[in-house]
């Protein structure tokens, strides 16, 4: 029945490719073609504010010998440049046309940039691809100072990579905490501890006023007037959606492409999946884009599903890691002002594993350097599961029997998971 048909995905990141083999996995015996702007076999982008600056490896998302198997084609550094709906064609930058019975777009976003005086200096980068990971990795081994602009994951990860080269990192915060709309001030807290305690100087409630220097950048001025050295900036202060596509195709977005919960938009040719995508998932009841990988995967593989004919609902709760020096946070769901937060310390420091209590029950759920028990918090957090404040607290709970316990109705009643 597919044999016929053409299905084209635009971004081969993680939303993408998940879905492109997702439709063979349903099924779909047609001809799926894959293209993006971007000339280096399709990579993970995590690594690229971590492992990646000081070993410059780029990490395929699959081994080449997948697009073979799958029969997909790979058509890289080819940009779509229009859709047009009306007799389904797409010009892509080398001046072809491709006629698809189906478009997936997974074009993803792009790092916003400042638009300050002496924006435009060299070395002031901002962190999304490979080519701009080449660029950083570059200036990281030229040396320092470092400025790092929001105190975001990939800006907090850079600084603690640079720290590591023994570079001198400020970080400039806008808002009261880096990572304060992520997790909430108990955990930004901890988290800024692991820089302050390696002597990164965190600034907050400031913002760029302009930059300094004669070709590249040598200084930064601050709004509250302060004046600080750079040899290299990087900005990381959001995105924007790459939802151009779409809007001139006249398709309905707000912030990224409204898609429903199969990952239509409002034309029916057009489907979208992974970041750029604005979906409800059901675990945080609203409409928004999720800027993190395992969902983007886990969202394209639902939607490439869907358009395969088999119509699938990405019902996995969100989930995110961030490696900073040795450590790793892990995160499943969102916290939401009004929750209340437990933080259980772990026996080594700085350790811990925190629960978000909604309505007495945890909906969400992050851990640091604790990843048997954050799966065991999962389960806590995608069940919404209604646990004591004390027994949450309680360092010598073991999340795992009471896990196992909470979930058998036998002894749902008298739970003893003390340690
Ligand atoms: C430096 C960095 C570190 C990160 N670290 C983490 C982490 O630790 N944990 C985590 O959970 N998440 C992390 N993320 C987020 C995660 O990588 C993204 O959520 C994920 O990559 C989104 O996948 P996607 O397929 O939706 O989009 P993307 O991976 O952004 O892929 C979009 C693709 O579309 C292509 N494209 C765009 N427009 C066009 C066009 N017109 N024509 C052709 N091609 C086009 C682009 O070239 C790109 O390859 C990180 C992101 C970055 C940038």
């Amino acid at each position: 029945m597919t044999r016929n048909k053409h299905h084209v995905v635009v971004g081969a990141g993680a939303a993408g490719l998940a879905a492109a083999s997702a439709m063979r996995d349903n099924g779909f015996a047609g001809r799926i073609t894959v293209v993006d702007a971007d000339p280096h076999t399709p990579y993970e982008r995590p690594p690229l504010s971590k492992e990646y600056l000081s070993d410059r490896r780029l990490r395929e998302i699959v081994a080449e010998t997948e697009y073979r198997r799958l029969d997909i084609e790979l058509r890289l550094g080819v940009g779509v440049c229009r859709l047009r709906p009306s007799d389904r064609r797409i010009d892509t930058s080398d001046g072809e046309e491709l006629v698809a019975d189906r478009v997936l777009l997974t074009t993803g976003v792009a790092a916003r940039r400042l638009d300050v005086p002496g924006a435009a200096l060299g070395n002031i980068l901002t962190l999304r691809d490979a080519a701009d990971a080449a660029a950083l990795s570059a200036r990281l081994r030229a040396g320092g100072p470092l400025v790092v602009v929001g105190g975001g994951f990939v800006g907090l990860e850079v600084a603690a990579a640079a720290v590591d080269r023994g570079i001198d990192v400020t970080v400039v915060e806008l808002g009261e905490l880096p990572l304060l709309a992520a997790v909430g001030p108990e955990i930004a807290r901890r988290i800024c501890r692991l820089h302050t305690e390696r002597g990164v100087r965190i600034l907050t409630r400031r913002t760029v006023d302009a930059f300094a220097g004669s070709r590249a950048v040598e200084s930064v001025r601050l709004s509250t007037g302060e004046r600080l050295d750079a040899a290299t900036v990087v900005v990381g202060c959001g995105v924007v959606p790459n939802d151009g596509l779409a809007r001139q195709a006249g398709v309905a977005c707000a912030d990224g492409i409204t898609v429903d919960d199969l990952g239509r938009s409002s034309d029916p040719w057009i489907w979208a999946a992974g970041d750029i995508a604005a979906h409800v998932n059901p675990h945080l009841g609203h409409r928004g884009r999720i800027e993190h990988w395992d969902v983007a995967r886990r969202h394209g593989a639902a939607v490439g599903a869907s358009m395969a004919g088999n119509a699938t609902v990405n019902r996995e709760i969100p989930y995110f890691w961030s490696h900073q020096y040795q450590h790793t946070l892990q995160m499943y769901g969102r916290g939401r002002p009004g929750d209340r937060v437990i933080v259980r310390d772990s026996t080594t420091e700085p350790g811990f594993v925190a629960f978000w209590v909604r309505d007495g029950r945890v909906a969400a759920a992050a851990a640091l350097d604790e990843p048997r028990d954050v799966r065991s918090a999962k389960i806590l957090a995608e069940n919404r599961i209604e646990v004591p404040d004390e027994t949450l607290r309680f360092a010598g709970t073991d999340l795992r029997r009471l896990v196992r316990q909470l979930r058998s109705p036998d002894t749902r009643r008298d739970v003893d998971v003390t340690g």
